[in-house]
């Protein structure tokens, strides 16, 4: 079955990139925004090594209500000033439909976090809205469960949807998930979405997120999503799987290769 593929377009500052249309969009940041230098320094980083999309958490869903819950209003001030300063765009996790009309005009692409999935009344919100959606996968959710999940923001008005695998749980435990590339390939070929990974939570350790990541590379996917932290030791959130920004751009030139093997390349905007 090959259903007539979506192909979104983002904002990211003052320009635009195309999800879906045979580019590689690489979307990356940190975890969690803990400060005006951590964020800006790591946007530059990630930017300058073919990053077309930042990523990065304002409100955080932890698993411990005793866990950092994100620097919520402070950090989209941060948002602000730095995609401003960078001409670039982000994507950040809703986790609550009261957050969309502030969250609106900072961001290119809502993103709706694993733990939110079959946040029914969060998907509907989103479908009113005319920003694309990056829905990631829910940890214990069948690849029927997302697909529905998408369906929600699609036939209620937003056509713009993205599925990301995130890794999922099984009975597994040596690393935090398993990345299920069969699922992402699946939905690659059998949905009309554009796909793309996430081999920092897929993974959950940062020694293994660079294989990971040009296996789902070489799996002829859209794109990555990947958590890089100027110092991943002191990370208020996730630092166990955060690439330097040293692991990140040796990553970049490996994933470039990986790329011009299968006759494609990086994008670019
Ligand atoms: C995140 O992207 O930081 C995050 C919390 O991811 P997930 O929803 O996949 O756990
Ligand atoms: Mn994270």
């Amino acid at each position: 079955m090959s259903p007539e593929k979506h192909i979104i377009e983002i904002q990211t500052g003052s320009k635009k990139i195309k999800v879906g249309d045979g580019s590689f969009t690489v979307i990356a940041g940190p975890c969690s925004i803990e400060s005006y230098n951590q964020f800006f320094s790591t946007a530059k980083a990630v930017i300058k090594n073919g990053a077309t999309l930042l990523r990065g958490g304002v409100w955080k869903l932890r698993t411990s209500s005793k866990s950092f819950q994100g620097l919520g209003n402070e950090a989209l001030d941060i948002v602000q000033k730095v995609t401003k300063e960078l001409d670039t765009g982000i994507t950040i996790e809703v986790t609550d439909p009261r957050q969309i009309e502030e969250l609106y005009p900072m961001v290119s692409m809502f993103q709706v976090g694993s733990r939110n999935m079959h946040n029914y009344a969060l998907l509907k919100e989103l479908a009113k809205q005319d920003k694309p959606v990056l829905l990631k996968r829910g940890f214990a959710a069948l690849v029927s469960e997302w697909i529905n999940a998408a369906d929600y923001v699609n036939q209620e008005g937003n056509p713009k949807v993205i599925l990301c695998e995130r890794g999922i749980r099984t009975f597994e435990t040596s690393t935090r998930n398993t990345l299920d590339l069969n699922s992402a390939i699946y939905a690659k070929k059998n949905t009309p979405h554009p796909v793309i990974i996430d081999p920092s939570h897929g993974v959950g350790v940062s020694h293994l997120v660079p294989d990971l990541a040009l296996a789902a590379t070489a799996l002829g996917i859209d794109g990555l999503i990947m958590e890089v932290h100027p110092n991943p030791k002191e990370a208020l959130s996730d630092g166990m799987q955060a690439l330097t920004f040293e692991n990140f751009e040796h990553l970049m030139t490996k994933t470039t290769k990986v790329l011009s093997a299968l006759d494609r390349s990086l994008q670019r905007t």
